[in-house]
């Protein structure tokens, strides 16, 4: 047995509590004690287990539960360091011309997957792929196995659209209705995936006034919730309309992203379903659109002609509603855009505190606690407790009186997942 006691510093145990005074005990992958207050080892005493212990002095440090994305889209092109201006939609979409299929789109996703681990992510929900090939369950199944170094990954498929009309041309028959989205979902989950993806509303960005067009029927919802169930798989959902939003609930979709414009018949129904959905805003495009996007062509008018003005103060309304009524909504989304690149991910954490009215705590206690609970792993996975994964950061500083910080990597002095450790600080030479 491998035992690793982190000490000296405070502890964020997840659940939203301040950071104090601890100490957090790990023995091989798991978290076996967290101990409150300051403690005295000067003694040399390591509760009986002297030997092959690993001291980690974490003095002036923060430990707490690795960052969980809620929202990742591994197999977009944009990361930190990798700009592509070739997905950057309605003003560039040529990313689709040249493909290069499975080998290239799983090197990409493996890069982005490094990426966001080593920006603090240690889990992420995925929200989708836009090309019709299981690159996520492959890219899950090679960090799983710990081939590669990444994220642990809950796998989602294409994003499906209501369109019979493919990008190249072609019409699609059996594309539309009930029975097609049964299939749909049928198809994904024999290919592997957790969860499935219907792009149940349009959006702004893709056509004038899209985000107020729902591009499904609640009957073909319907099907493809039951087929969900009976295939063991999630859905999630992309929701601006309100319409989009109440579907969703209605036919049992667990992760329903943005409810921009949901109305109150919509944040009722949401609020009902609160033990079952869990909602992404994804701000972080939305602001990178309206305050950052003028060296990729979207300039503030086109950022206002792309919905991104609107539903940036739609947001802002909204999301005050959602936490007073205690729906589960959480942080990221939408990475992987040159002017919102994947690596930049935290940058969602002073989004939630400065514009959707969150406490850094509650935006803390999202990004850990409530991701253990939409990867579904919630009694293993995004608190500091016993039993639970280390998956787990040191961070220089206090997040809770400064969510920035966790926005650069260097302050990030370790990452470790499963008790492995993926970053720790080089050693000072001699
Ligand atoms: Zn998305």
């Amino acid at each position: 047995m491998a035992r690793t006691i982190y000490t000296n510093g405070l502890v964020f145990d997840g659940s939203g509590s301040a950071p104090a005074p601890g100490e957090v005990v790990v023995d091989d992958e798991r978290v076996v004690t967290v101990r409150p207050g300051w403690q005295d080892h000067s003694a040399g005493s390591w509760d009986g287990a002297p030997d092959g212990v690993t001291v980690v002095d974490a003095s002036g440090c923060t430990v707490m539960p690795g960052l969980i994305e809620s929202h990742a889209h591994l197999t977009f092109p944009s990361a930190v360091g990798h700009i592509d201006p070739s997905f950057n939609p309605p003003l560039d979409v040529s990313f689709f011309h040249h493909i290069e299929g499975m080998p290239a789109e799983l090197a990409r996703a493996e890069r982005n997957a490094r990426i966001l681990l080593d920006a603090g992510f240690t889990s992420a929900y995925s929200a989708g792929s836009l090309l019709p090939m299981p690159t996520e369950v492959v890219l899950r199944d090679k960090i799983r196995a710990g081939a590669i170094p990444g994220p642990r990954l809950r796998a989602a498929s294409m994003e499906r659209d209501n369109h019979p009309v493919r990008p190249d041309g072609h019409l699609e028959s059996d594309w539309q209705g009930p029975d097609a989205c049964r299939a749909f979902v049928r198809e994904q989950a024999a290919m592997g995936f957790d969860s499935v993806k219907f792009l149940l509303s349009n959006d702004d960005v893709f056509i004038a006034g899209g985000s107020q067009i729902t591009q499904y029927t609640a009957e073909e919802a319907n099907a493809a919730g039951e087929q969900a169930r009976e295939s063991g798989v999630w859905l999630n959902c992309h929701a601006q309309s309100a319409e989009s939003v109440k579907i969703a609930v209605r036919a049992g979709f667990r992760s329903i992203y943005h409810c921009t414009y949901a109305d109150e018949e919509a944040l009722d129904l949401l609020e009902s379903a609160k033990d079952d959905v869990f909602v992404s805003p994804a701000p972080g495009i939305i602001y990178a659109n309206v305050h950052e996007g003028a060296e990729f062509g979207i300039t503030p008018e086109v950022a206002k002609t792309m919905g991104s003005v609107d539903a940036l103060a739609g947001m802002a309304a909204i999301y005050p509603q959602i936490r007073k009524r205690g729906i589960r909504a959480l942080p990221g989304g939408d990475y992987g855009f040159p002017n919102n690149p994947i690596g930049r991910n935290a940058r969602d954490l002073q989004l939630f505190v400065e514009i959707l009215g969150y406490s850094p705590a509650e935006t803390l206690s999202a990004a850990t606690m409530l991701g253990g609970q939409v990867m579904g792993m919630s009694d293993e996975l995004g608190l500091l407790a016993p039993g639970y994964l280390a998956d787990l950061l040191v961070v220089r500083g206090n997040p809770v009186e400064d969510v920035r910080i966790l926005q650069d990597a260097a302050n990030i002095e370790w990452i470790v997942q499963g008790g492995r450790v993926h970053k720790q600080p080089a050693a000072v030479p001699a």
